[in-house]
């Protein structure tokens, strides 16, 4: 469960659906490091989930070429034709998937893709099984929405990945949705199709349990690791799976709010009613520019990846090389998941004992100046995320701080 601040102001009664949820502990750790640096304090932040260069040239042309167009009005409510389009492309040269035009949907981000699928299809007390550790927002959609995330624990001996096993025993009468994200955000683990092979076997013995795939970090893998999307796998899947992709993290887009999903027509269509009471459509011009980031040149990806890969390997090796920290290395994302049990117990100079991971980023942030987000934020502890999505020289700064903050423990 999320680490949250329940909206409690005076004079205010949130609505029940809401009770139970808040602000993420991501969002609250990089306010308050950002509120430390406004302060003069040289605050490094390694907590921010986007990447750290540029929307590519080329997607920012065809932006300023939309506007020049006039395409500044209101498009088709889930997608312009054009985008669309690219979209079916994309999933049948990358993943070798035919949806047709009325199986895609656009959205503001793959947030609201979200949304807008739990939104359509979720009762109160349906059942979502989401492996932890997971990216924070899940449980909550799935929460606001009525449903009852079913949190399994993945730690980092199992790879971070859910056993065939545990599916099996988390499945009932109730479980409408499976969702699975890989490469993941935190753990950076991913699922190959070796390792998703059994779970698709388990889900084609249950027919009413329905799959979600999170593939936003599709683009973002290392050494070698062949991305594959369950479709791909058991075509007998399609006609009851989700599969999200979207354009902000490999295409450096999280501003511009485009997320996209491919499924049956049905789900499809009820996800657009969602959308049509909540924002109409997606924004025009980033529909433009994320036409042009599927279609145009592809090339950068596999720059992208290179330094990311320097950046992992940098962190992993960092930080195994500390005393009390554990880090696997991830397949893929920009995130490391790092185990912090071997300093659960340790005593900070100020005297104050290290209970959990929360207290551990807590400490990190004061004496350190670091700002990382404890695993319990992500359903899983004692970890903590790291994202390296920035510069080599932050990334070492921040390195040799956190293992001087470490040997000051006691
Ligand atoms: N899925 C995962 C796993 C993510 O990490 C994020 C962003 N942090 C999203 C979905 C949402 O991306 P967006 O709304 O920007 O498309």
């Amino acid at each position: 469960m999320t680490i949250a601040t329940k909206i409690e102001e005076a004079g205010f009664r949130p609505a029940s659906r809401i009770a139970s949820i808040g602000v993420s502990k991501i969002l609250q750790i990089g306010a308050r490091a950002a509120a430390m640096k406004r302060e003069g304090l040289p605050v490094i932040i390694l907590g921010a989930g986007e990447p750290d260069f540029d929307t590519p040239d080329n997607v920012k042309q065809a932006a300023k070429a939309a506007i020049d167009r006039g395409e500044t009005k209101y498009t088709a409510l889930d997608g312009t034709p054009e985008l669309k389009k690219a979209i079916a492309e994309k999933f049948r040269r990358e993943n070798g998937i035919d949806y047709a035009l009325d199986e895609v949907t656009v959205a503001t981000g793959a947030k609201q893709i979200l949304f807008n699928a739990f939104m359509a299809s979720v009762n109160p007390g349906d059942e979502v099984i989401i492996p932890t550790p997971y990216w924070t927002s899940y449980s909550d959609i799935v929460e606001i929405c009525g449903g009852v995330p079913v949190l399994i624990p993945c730690d980092a001996e199992a790879g971070f990945r859910l056993k065939t096993e545990q599916l099996e025993k988390a499945i009932t009468d109730k479980t409408r949705w499976v969702l699975l994200n890989s490469p993941s955000n935190p753990s950076g683990a991913a699922y190959s199709e070796a390792d998703y092979r059994p779970l698709l076997d388990v889900l084609l013995k249950h027919p009413h349990v329905w799959l979600m795939v999170d593939d936003m970090y599709e683009h973002i893998v290392y050494d070698g690791f062949r991305f594959v999307t369950p479709v791909a796998i058991e075509p007998q899947l399609k006609d009851r799976t989700l599969t999200i992709n979207g354009v902000s993290k490999a295409y450096a887009m999280t501003g511009w709010r485009i997320g996209y999903a491919g499924g049956p027509k049905a789900l499809i269509k009820a996800m657009a009613v969602i959308q049509s009471q909540a924002t109409s459509c997606p924004s025009s011009v980033s529909q433009a520019a994320s036409v042009e980031a599927l279609n145009g040149p592809q090339g950068f990806l596999k720059e992208r990846q290179a330094s990311f890969k320097h950046h992992r390997d940098l962190v992993v090796s960092g930080l195994n090389a500390i005393d009390g920290i554990d880090c696997r290395t991830p397949e893929g994302a920009f995130y490391t998941f790092a185990g912090c049990g071997g300093l659960i117990g340790k005593t900070t100079p100020a005297g104050k004992r290290i209970e959990t991971d929360a207290d551990f980023t807590d400490y990190l942030l004061e004496v350190a100046h670091v700002a990382v987000v404890p695993g319990s934020a992500f359903g899983l502890s004692p970890y903590f995320r790291i994202s390296y999505a920035t510069s080599e020289a932050e990334l070492k700064e921040a390195l040799k701080r956190i293992a001087e903050a470490c040997g000051k423990l006691a």
